[in-house]
């Protein structure tokens, strides 16, 4: 009987300490999680991708499958993680490409143009590269993000052992980011390690 009272008396305490835990819970978790606008978040990222990304159809819609997070930050890093699943999972096949004018052709491009038998590239590679990248506006064929022609990457149409040459035809400019989804074995692991992660992450809250 003496242990039922004081089982009893240990019960209220405890529930005693936890009530106004459980009032106040909001005020002592504030201390830990961020809160803020959403909203700006979302504009700032969207006009970010709309410029830089734009043949890309981002959905922004996800977002609201965060609604219920708390903090801010961790919200935002959700998004932004759904937003490159997005861009890694873009349905996207390399197509062969318009050529260039005949007058901006140069001496021993056609012959250059066939494949050499050890898989080397042609004499005048640097060349077709900068032609290709000039002929898309130095856009990237998959993104649309523009790059410089250092940043750029190329890869071939039709693969040279489908008979693909290096004829401008086959040249496909892409960025980086495109370039790496395009050849990767393993996207998941390839979207943990892109440009347009870190810079998605830059506008998350801190
Ligand atoms: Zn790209």
């Amino acid at each position: 009987m003496v242990l039922d009272l004081q089982f009893i008396l240990y019960g209220l305490i405890i529930i005693a300490t936890l009530v106004p835990l459980y009032i106040y819970r909001e005020k002592v978790f504030k201390r830990f999680y961020k809160t803020g606008n959403i909203k700006t978040f979302l504009r700032d990222v969207d006009a970010y991708l709309t410029l830089h990304h734009p043949k890309i159809p981002f959905d922004f819609s996800i977002a609201s499958k965060f609604e219920n997070e708390k903090d801010i930050r961790i919200k935002e890093t959700l998004i932004v993680e759904g937003l490159i699943k997005q861009f890694s999972n873009y349905e996207y096949e390399l197509k062969t490409q318009r050529g260039i004018d005949k007058d901006r052709i140069w001496s021993g491009y056609e012959g250059n143009s066939k494949l050499l038998k050890d898989n080397k590239l042609p004499i005048d590679w640097a060349q077709r590269k900068e032609a290709a990248w000039m002929r898309d506006n130095n856009k990237c064929n998959r993104c649309g993000t523009k790059t410089k022609l250092l940043d750029t990457h190329v890869l071939l149409a039709k693969q040279m052992r489908n008979g693909g040459g290096f004829n401008l035809e086959n040249i496909v400019v892409l960025c980086s980011d495109c370039s790496r989804i395009v050849k990767s074995a393993n996207i998941e692991r390839t979207s943990r390690d892109l440009h347009i992660l870190d810079n998605l992450m830059r506008k998350v809250t801190n």
